[in-house]
């Protein structure tokens, strides 16, 4: 199984479609020692193969390398999904503590585009980022753009072939502030492709899926162990029949889905030290993982960690 843990709720950036400009953050609930014990415990019960640390931002959160080494610790595979804005200088502590996969999220191929979207003056610092990860040698490397009427998908993937990096675009979700204009903005992966085929990059589907959740297609006269175009379609054409990804956040609740709003409370069992409780409920959890009833999900995304 795929776990995700949501290490803070707080980020840097104010993406459009994720956070209000005067979002408000509640205190995280678990102090790092119990978010790293939550871990434990759901790798104990559960045979997880691979982390992935997400947020909120995950480089904000002052307990990052920690929550690192006991993934590392746990499991052999750990993630990260950042925006990259802070990533550069912690690549090397990153990398020490035993992180060996590394997502970028990054929505325009320019410093006005990148504006637009996150609402913040970053898009140098990210592209830097980027380039130090792979100089640093985290391999595949992705980056994940959120696809929206605005994107500008051709620009995205000749950057993703000049940088010798993969591009996951991701399809919009009507998850919290998402929700006002969502079915303005949502772009279906079939018309994306079609705005790369008509801007010039010609594709072909690769036979080979490169986690259950996208589908990959290859850029003609490109190296794909270097770059490749993924779609991750939750809306288009759901992959809830592959879907082994639970969810762990920092207010201690476990997710199966990230359409599942109230997750189980793991913090009470973990505070009274009933740690067959915690199993149970643990187990329980995933043994009730079903596909939601509707793709909608009100609380923001930040929560959960996408
Ligand atoms: N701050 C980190 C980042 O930017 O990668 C990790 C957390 S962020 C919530 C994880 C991913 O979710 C990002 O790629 C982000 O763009 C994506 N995301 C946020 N809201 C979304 C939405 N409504 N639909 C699709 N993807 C969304």
């Amino acid at each position: 199984m795929y776990l995700r843990v949501s290490v803070t709720d707080r980020c840097n950036l104010r993406c459009t479609y994720c956070l209000p400009e005067d979002a408000r953050f509640a205190p995280s609930r678990t102090a790092p020692d119990e978010l790293d014990r939550l871990m434990a415990a759901v790798c104990a019960a559960a045979p997880v193969t691979k982390i992935r640390l997400t947020g909120g931002e995950p480089t904000i959160c002052p307990s990052l390398l920690q929550h690192v080494r006991t993934a590392a610790w746990l499991v052999p595979t750990v993630g990260m999904t950042t925006n990259g804005v802070e990533l550069e200088r912690l690549l090397p502590d990153l990398r020490d503590a035993g992180l060996n996969r590394l997502n970028i999220s990054l929505d325009a191929a320019d410093a006005v585009g990148f504006r637009l979207s996150a609402r913040r003056d970053h898009f140098t610092a990210v592209l830097a980022a980027t380039r130090a990860a792979r100089r640093a040698g985290f391999t595949p490397l992705k980056l994940n753009a959120v696809a929206t009427a605005s994107s500008d998908p051709v620009a995205l993937a000749h950057l993703a072939i000049a940088e010798g990096v993969h591009l996951r675009f991701i399809e919009l979700m009507d998850i919290g502030i998402a929700h006002a204009d969502w079915s303005e903005r949502h772009v279906a992966s079939d018309a994306l492709r079609e705005r790369l085929i008509w801007g010039g990059i010609a594709i072909t589907e690769a036979t080979d899926r490169d986690e259950p959740t996208s589908r990959v297609w290859t850029v003609d006269g490109v190296d794909p162990s270097a770059t490749t175009l993924g779609f991750i379609t939750t809306v288009t054409d759901p992959f809830c029949g592959t879907c082994d990804r639970i969810r762990l956040t920092s207010q201690g609740r476990l997710h199966t889905c990230l359409f599942d709003e109230r997750g189980t409370d793991l913090l009470p069992l973990l505070r009274a030290g009933d740690q067959r409780g915690l199993d149970a409920a643990i187990k329980r959890a995933i043994g009730a993982k079903i596909p939601p009833s509707r793709f909608q999900r009100s609380g923001i995304m930040a929560g959960i960690g996408g």
